[in-house]
């Protein structure tokens, strides 16, 4: 880091804080050449991964995306858009810390469905319905037997 004053390369940390619930650095530097001090912000860089299409194109994470495909999932459903907005960090979260820079659009599509699923079961069967039509029937339908058997409990 120079130093803002004189351009120096050799400035120390003073102090180290952590700063907007713990999502950013603020750091206390000082000038070793001119003894001017400085404050600094540091943001941690949690990159979304592209993601990869079932084409095999690639293309960046869409955010707004993923929302639109919630917001539909959850219309008239007795869910708040807080925790609609708290089910879409958690889906970056889960991204994020995979740490790998490509993911295949099944696993943010898997992703999405675990969240629907503990959220509100008409919205994760929705979800599943137009996410698994472009995928695998056959796979919805053992997706959807599954569901069934688990609430209708039979011999
Ligand atoms: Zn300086």
């Amino acid at each position: 880091m120079h130093c803002p004053f004189c351009n120096a390369d050799d400035t120390k940390v003073i102090d180290s804080r952590l700063v907007a619930e713990g999502g950013q650095v603020r750091r206390r530097r000082e000038c070793l050449s001119c003894k001017e001090r400085f404050t600094t912000y540091e943001l941690a860089e949690l990159l979304m991964p592209r993601v990869i299409k079932s084409s095999g194109s690639r293309e960046p994470f869409d955010e707004e995306k993923l929302r639109a495909g919630l917001q539909r999932a959850l219309e008239k459903r007795p869910v708040s858009v807080e925790d609609m907005e708290a089910a879409i960090s958690q889906i970056k979260h889960v991204l994020q810390v995979m740490g790998e820079r490509e993911v295949p659009s099944r696993v943010i599509g898997e992703a999405v469905m675990d969240r629907l699923r503990e959220m509100d079961q008409v919205a994760y069967v929705r979800f599943a319905s137009v996410y698994r039509s472009f995928e695998d029937i056959s796979e919805f339908r053992a997706e959807l037997d599954k569901l069934e058997s688990t609430t209708a409990h039979e011999g």
